[in-house]
Order: C-alpha cells, then structure tokens, then sequence
C-alpha cells in the first residue's frame, strides 16, 4: 500500500460544503476514488478519496478538475428528432418503432450498438442484453475495441479467460517495473505518482521504459529501450530466449501449469537466434542497442519479483495480440505471475472498460466472460434471460461494423457516449458511413459533437455527477459511482440502463421492468454466479443480494466476490440511503490469480502461443515515409468533450501538434512553430510543428484528441490506418505511414472574445479554446485578407463601443481590442508567424478588470512585465514556464523540489515534474545571454 503518498489537496474551486459524497473519476482506467462536496449554487467541489484502494487521495490534473466540466453550457438537455426538440415518449417510440421495422424487414445484423467505457457497468449490462439476448445480433461493440481488445484475446488465448491476475499493489511491491508501450506519466498518472513514491521509498526498485519515445515517463527510467514501432514480439521473443538459453525457466510452474513451451520457444529462437539470442539479429530487429537488451535481458532474469505493465503502445497494433502473449510468455515461463510484486498487467484506458469487458460490451463476447461457440455458456445464458433468441455467432468488431454502416449492411446504429467521427481509424469513412446511415441515435450528455452532427435522434444522458451505478478499474476493483446532483437539476437528462430498457419495452421485449441501477447490478451479479461452480473466473455473486442500501455503501473492491465473501463497506445496521453517509472500511486484502496455474482452459493449463514478430501491415513508402504514432497528452481526456470545459486543462498542450525529430524537421524544411500539413492514404490533417529529439527520425507523434468542433484540421484519426489485429480487431493506431510538409499561409492570428466566432469555415487553419470568461482562437490563412475581415466582421463590428487597433500593412501587423462599457470584448493580433507560446497572457484577460497596462499591451502586441507567465506547465496550480526560470534565476532553485515549494509547481498532481525538471536542467545549464527573460 501506498502509505506515503500524500493525497492531492481538494481543488476549492467554491465555497466546499462539510458533506462529502464518495465516487469515482470519470476518466482513466486507474479508477480514482473522489470525493465531492456540492455547494447550494450547484457548484462541485472535488478531492481525492483517502481511502480508496486505487488513488489513497491522489488525483491528477484531470480528476481535479472534474467540478469545473459539470456546467449546462454545451448539455444536451432534451430529445431532439430530426433537429426538433421532442418529449421523450416520443423518442423512445421513434428509437423502438425504427429498430424494430428494419429488423423486421433486414434482420437482426442491419442494426448495430456502438458503446463505450464511459457507460457504466449497468447501463452496458441492459444494452448487451437487448442486443445480444433479446434483437438476437452479436452486434454490440465499443469503443474499447480501440483500447484493450488485444489484451482481452491475448488473456483469452493464454488463460483461457479474460483475467487481469495482478493489482496495482504490485508495483510498490516489485524489485523490477517494465513499462511497454505506456507513457504512464500522462496517460495513467496517478499509478504513476504511486511507482514514483515506491521508487522513492526503494531505490533498489529499477524501472524499464518500452517505447518507441522517450516520454515523461522515462523520469523514472533506469533503462529506455526506445524500440522500433511494432518490434515488441521480438523483443519479448529474444527475451523468452535468453530466459530458456540461461536456465532461468521456471520448470515446475511450466510443467504444473503451462502447455506450448516448446513452440513458443522455437518461434522465440527463429526471431532471435536458434543457438540462444543473437543479439546482433535482436538489435536489428527491435532498434535497440546490443548492450541495452542485454542489461534489460539481465535484469528480468535475476528479479523474481517482475510486473510487466502494458497499454496502447502494445494492443494498437495489427500484431497487438501477439505483442501481448509475447509478453505472458515470459511471465509463465518463470512462473511469475498473480504472485505479490510479480505478474503481467494490462493497464486500461477508460473508466470503465473493464465492466463492459465483464458484461459482454466486446461484440466476440457473451455476458460474464461467457462465450461464443460454447453450448453449455449459450444454454445457461439464454435460461438465465429467459430468451430463445440469444445470438449465436460473433458481431462485427468495430472498424467492420463501421465498413458495414458504410456498404448499407447497417442500416440503423445507435452509439452511446462516444464520438468515433473523431477516435475511429479512417473517420472520414466513418463520418461519411454515419452520414448516409438511414438512421442513426445517438447518447450522449454534450449536445455538439462530431458525431452528434451526424444523428437522426439525439437522446440526452446523464453526465458524470448525475449517474449512479459502478465502474471496474484496471486492476479488478468494481467501485461505485454515486450521483451528486439532485435529479431536478437536469430533469430530462435520463440514465443510460433507464434509456435503454425503454427502448426494449417499447420494443415488445420482455426482461427490462429494472426499478433502478441497484436492480441492474443485482441480475447482472446474480448471472456471474449463475451454475459457475468456479467454472469461471468472473463471480461477483456475492453481491446478488445487496439492498438497496447496501448497494449504496458498498466500497471498491476487487473481483472474485462468491457468496459468504465479506462486502467490503457494508454496514448492516445502516438504514438510510441517501448515500451522504457512508464510510469506506479497509480494503480486503489484494485478490490475484494463477501464481497456483487454475487457468480457464478445458484443462487448466495456461497456454504459451508461439508468437513470430511481424512488420506493420502497411509500411512506410516513398509516398508516406515517415511512421505516424497518436497518443494522448497529459491533461486532456478522449475527444474534449469534457475536459475542453475546464479552461486550465487546454492550456499546457492548447492546439493539435506534431513531434518531430530535428534532422526530420530539416528534411522538410520545418520550424519550430509551422504549420504542417500531414496526409495519409486515408485523411489529411494539420498540426503545429513541435520539434523534439523525444522522438526518433523517420517517426513523427500527434496527439488524438481534436475534433471539428474545437478545430479545422486537427481530427488526427482521419490519417490513421483501418489495419487491424487479426485476433483482436484492434486497429493499428501507432503505425500509419504519412507524408509532412510544410502549411505556407500568409498571416496568422490570436483572437480572444466572449462569444464564439462563426463562419471559419473558409479559413485554413483555426482552433478553439476555452478560456476563462470566453474562448481564444488560433488562426491562419493563405489569404490574409480574409483573416483580417473575418476577425473585423466578428470582433471588432459587432457592438458598439470604443475599438483600440493598430495597423502596418507593410509588416502585415495588425492589432485591435473591442472595449464596450469599460469592458473588453474581443482582441485579436494579427502577424505573418505568431509564436503563441509567447501569449499565454492573453488567456486571462477577458478575466482582468480593464486597465492601461492591457489596453498597452494589446495594442503593443507584448504584455508588460508584470503580465508575464509563459506557456501553462503545472495545471493543477497554474503555474507557467517563465515562473519556473525565475525561480531558477532570480530565487536560486536548484532542485524541482524546491520550485515547487516557491511556485507549487508539481505539488498538486504531480504530473509535471519531468517538464519542470527539463526546464530546470535547460536554464541550469544554457549560456546567460540564452535564459534571460
Ligand atoms: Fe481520473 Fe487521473 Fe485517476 Fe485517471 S489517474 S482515474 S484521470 S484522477
């Protein structure tokens, strides 16, 4: 346990309230535990949760500032049909009456769910059960097909279940952390935070980074293997060889437990040497130097207490799920798995992939890790539902189940709570499919997305701090997510499972009277337990009979839960329900599995797949020379619907950007700060030009989160590659082949104003941002004519009042601020090549009472010296860059630990503390006339 970690202090964003209500973060996989207060006006105050399992008080950036994205601005409020706002009987019978017709007339397969792992465990439960039970298609998936799938078919292939065997507990207790493919530091930050503090606590504990970058996570580094894309198998096969070549197999697990050694060994040997490792083959394959694959060879040999964490750098892939056994590989052959501090885990992307992975959300999958192709799994679960029209054969997985939409197979889709105009590979195929999709439904809690634009029926959902249910985190542990806003607030926003069962009555489908999402929960735990007799690793049955009540204590705790198993946080002598109450009691000891074998294969033995590495399905050409990677950036979550509303959490990364290595950049006759146009086979895009040597040459990185409604060109997944993982259907979103070059535009421009700008559409380049009081555009244009008169029509004619401008055609400078009433309104700079870095000051202008020093300064085009912050670096405290080299220069800082007690830089999440050291490594040791400000 984590003892020493220090909760992150609750962001006191309003006046906190003395009553604190337990839930979960609504974002990463981690599955914090929050605590919220919620003020009379509304207002949400949010804190870690002490004694929660996952976080013990810790939060990042982002679950910090969850208060500030509970707002109606944006909300879907009501049903819409064909853009008209509609009652809900009317959607509800619309919805029903349409699936039900073209079902009758095209069948079960000509209608499709596409869900997501923000849904809660309930609401994914009810869906699955009227795709899958009741409509009689396998045609239900999720947007986690896109995020784990290849760690689920590679668990399935190895266990014979789809079984996380560690906890998070592990890492704190393990003497070695390899990371692959996971920049954990921004994409699960708080688990990051807690090897921090373990590393920190013993120094002995050596951390291992995989990744084709050196990211933030590499702070912890002992050793960065910066591998080629796609090289894992190899990697992990000449690893696998090493371990057999040097008699560090574990022979009595292998002989105990396992089965395929032998040709999971001879795929190993003929990747990476017949006669033990050739390293000189290994090397080339993988990238990495000859003397780090033997030290990282070395290190896992001789630790015995070895967790191997891994995510979307190794299931992204179109060789995904071997990636995957590669690695279990290594963890059976030594028999260190489900043991304290030892065993391979899958880190999770969203909140709660991992329920719907429990409920049957993957297409290939039945309900509680049931199956496909099993007679005895599909006899109980059709008796368990009393259906006769359960599915019997696999859906489509998602890209196939967009092609289908696409060729009309399809012919009615109903997505919940995601946007795949904007994360899917190929969207523009996507968008094109869903825009002549006869219809199409869709969920949702925001009213504007890229995918909302593309709806024939918009059904307003409950958003995070409305819903009630549980989620399931990476590591098995099934919390519970409470509601903290009175249901008067948003009357007409509805629960998914409630939204879902209506549809199904309407339908005519028995099966869907559910009271409420406790009622949900108890089927759903009463159906793992059902004729299981440890048949089956997933049992949650010891929850089938929770009350009302007890439903609303009950506190996180890992999965398998059998009837007699203690409940963690119930209170038999509890008698109200209104959830303000509860307490969570200590967490039951760590559950883990397979360190004693009990695999769920026909006869118990875990299977070692022979894996062989393999290239990238579609490989880099003369056309499209360089490798694309996407990711995600520290403090933005998905496709922005949510986090964009917390104006601090856009400002560290505030446009779409592409990393690229220097001797590239040169190549292509880039600058720090262009704008390059980047193009697939598939899409095109347009991004800043970030240049770093974190990445490699020939490799270029974007991060995926823009859509068209924050900005023109900055849909990243447009580019990515439909290829595929044969066994998973997980698409290749790390490797796409693109073309750069260089975006040549005649001017640029920062715009602020307090009502969004309309009409972009004929401009090249913008993106929006919030900001507090307003928004702020990034612009650019070939013709500069037409940026100066979309900015005058919009900014500077619209009210009435006193308008401050600066002209210079022959410099194409132009400056202008709109004050109205004392206030400012709107403000632009026009140049022909802004540094925006270099206004970060603007941000909080429409914030400021309107003085001299503004009005010089928007006029000047450079802030006084008192405006001065830099680009954002610490979110959580808002502290940026120029503050950090001042506390360095002028305060003599020497460490990150002490400008973060001078700025609170790093103090609250954490997460930026390798940022804050690179600044403070450049400052230290860049020349005087270099750093100074
Ligand atoms: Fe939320 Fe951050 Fe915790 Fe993930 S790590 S669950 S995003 S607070």
């Amino acid at each position: 346990m984590s003892d020493t970690m220090e909760p992150t202090p609750a962001v006191q964003l309003h006046t906190p309230t003395t009553q604190w209500t337990k839930s979960t973060c609504a974002y990463c996989g981690v599955g914090c535990g929050i605590e919220a207060s919620v003020a009379d006006n509304g207002d949400i105050t949010v804190r870690g949760d002490a004694s929660h399992p996952a976080n013990f008080g810790k939060l990042c950036s982002k679950g910090l500032a969850l208060g500030d994205t509970v707002t109606n601005e944006g909300r879907l409020l009501a049903p819409v049909i064909n853009g008209e706002t509609a009652h809900w009987s009317d959607a509800i019978e619309t919805v029903a009456s349409r699936f039900k017709d073209t079902i009758e007339r095209h069948g079960p397969d000509s209608v499709a769910f596409y869900v997501s792992g923000q849904i809660l465990t309930e609401d994914y439960y009810v869906a699955n059960k009227l795709m899958k039970g009741y409509i009689g298609s396998g045609n239900i998936d999720t947007n986690s097909r896109l995020c784990m799938s290849s760690s689920v078919a590679g668990h399935k292939r190895a266990f014979g279940s789809d079984t996380v065997p560690n906890c998070y507990e592990d890492l704190e207790l393990a003497d070695l952390v390899v990371l692959t493919g996971s920049n954990m530091a921004w994409c699960h930050p708080v688990l990051y935070q807690r090897l921090k503090t373990a590393k920190a606590n013993n120094p002995a504990l050596k951390v291992v980074v995989i990744d084709p970058r050196a990211t933030d996570t590499c702070e912890l580094a002992d050793l960065h293997l910066a591998i080629n894309p796609g090289a894992d198998v190899a990697l992990f096969n000449g690893l696998l060889n090493f371990l057999n070549e040097h008699h560090h197999l574990n022979s009595d697990y292998i002989e105990k437990h396992t089965q395929g050694l032998d040709g999971a060994i001879a795929t190993a040997q003929q990747d990476t040497g017949v006669n033990g490792v050739d390293y000189a083959q290994t090397a080339h394959l993988t990238g990495v130097p000859i003397a780090y694959i033997e030290q990282f060879f070395q290190w896992f040999a001789n630790t015995p207490k070895v967790m191997t964490l891994y995510s979307q750098g190794v299931n992204q892939s179109s060789a995904g799920t071997d990636k995957v056994n590669s690695i279990l590989n290594c963890h059976l052959a030594t028999g260190r798995i489900g043991l304290p501090g030892a065993g391979p885990f899958s880190l999770t992307g969203q909140p709660n992939a991992m329920g719907g992975r429990e409920v049957g959300g993957l297409a290939n999958t039945l309900a509680a890790h049931m199956e496909f192709g099993n007679p005895e799994h599909h006899r109980l679960i059709s008796e368990f539902w009393e259906t006769d029209n359960l599915a019997t054969a696999p859906g489509l997985k998602a890209v196939e189940l967009f092609d289908a939409v696409a060729s009309g197979k399809i012919k009615a889709i109903w997505i919940m709570a995601t946007n795949p105009v904007v994360s899917m590979p190929n969207a523009d195929k996507v968008r094109k499919a869903l825009q002549d999709c006869p219809f199409v439904v869709v969920s949702d809690c925001i009213a504007d997305t890229d995918t909302t634009r593309c709806a024939d029926v918009l059904l307003p959902a409950m958003g995070w701090a409305e819903k009630s249910g549980t989620v399931t985190n990476s590591e098995r542990r099934i919390s519970r997510q409470r509601r903290l806003l009175a249901s008067s607030e948003n009357p007409q926003a509805k629960a998914d499972w409630w939204i879902i069962s209506q549809v199904a009555l309407s339908m005519g489908y028995s099966g869907f009277n559910f009271t409420s999402d406790a009622d949900v929960f108890r089927e759903y735990a009463a159906m793992t337990g059902y004729h299981n007799n440890g048949s089956r690793d997933l049992d949650i049955s010891g929850l089938a009979t929770l009350s009302d009540a007890h439903y609303q204590q009950m506190a996180p705790q890992q999965w398998p839960i059998k009837p007699g198993d203690k409940v963690a946080g119930i209170n038999h002598n509890a008698v109200d329900i209104d959830n303000k109450t509860h307490s969570h009691t200590a967490a039951p000891p760590s559950k883990r599995f397979f360190s004693e074998g009990g695999f769920y294969t026909p006869n118990r033995k875990a299977t070692m797949v022979a894996v062989s590495h393999l290239t990238p399905q579609t490989a880099v050409s003369t056309a499209y020379p360089m490798v694309l990677n996407t990711g995600r950036i520290r403090d933005q979550w998905h496709t922005l619907t949510r986090t964009a509303l917390a104006t601090h959490l856009s400002a560290h990364k505030p446009e779409p950007y592409l990393q690229i290595n220097p001797q590239d950049a040169r190549c292509f006759q880039l600058a720090q700060g262009d704008i390059a146009e980047i193009t697939s086979q598939w899409g095109y895009a347009k991004a800043r030009v970030d240049i770093s040597n974190d990445t490699n040459p020939g490799q270029v990185f974007v991060p995926m989160h823009w859509g068209q409604t924050y900005a023109s060109h900055g849909r990243m997944c447009a580019l990515v590659s439909p290829n595929r993982d044969p066994h998973s259907g997980q698409p290749e979103a790390k490797f796409t082949p693109v073309a750069i070059k260089k975006w040549h535009y005649h001017s640029e421009a920062i715009a602020i104003t307090r009502t969004p700008l309309t009409a972009l559409e004929n401009l090249g380049y913008w993106v929006k941002r919030r900001i507090t009081g307003g928004y702020l555009y990034y612009l650019a244009n070939e013709d500069g004519q037409s940026l100066n008169d979309c900015l005058d029509q919009q900014l500077t004619l619209c009210k009435a009042g006193t308008t401050l401008s600066f002209n210079d055609p022959k410099s194409l400078q132009s400056r202008c601020a709109k004050i109205a009433d004392g206030v400012l309104n709107s403000a632009y700079i026009i140049a022909s090549k802004i540094d925006s870095s270099q206004y970060a000051w603007l941000d909080s202008l429409l914030d400021k009472t309107l003085d001299t020093d503004i009005q010089r300064a928007l006029l000047r085009g450079t802030p006084s010296a008192s405006m001065l912050t830099g680009r954002q670096i610490c979110a959580c405290k808002q502290v940026g860059e120029l503050s950090i080299i001042d506390a360095i220069e002028n305060s003599g800082c020497q460490s990150v630990a002490a400008i973060g007690t001078l700025t609170g830089a790093g103090t609250g999440c954490g997460s930026c503390t390798a940022e804050v050291a690179a600044i403070l490594d450049k400052t230290l040791n860049a020349p005087v006339a270099a750093i100074a400000v």
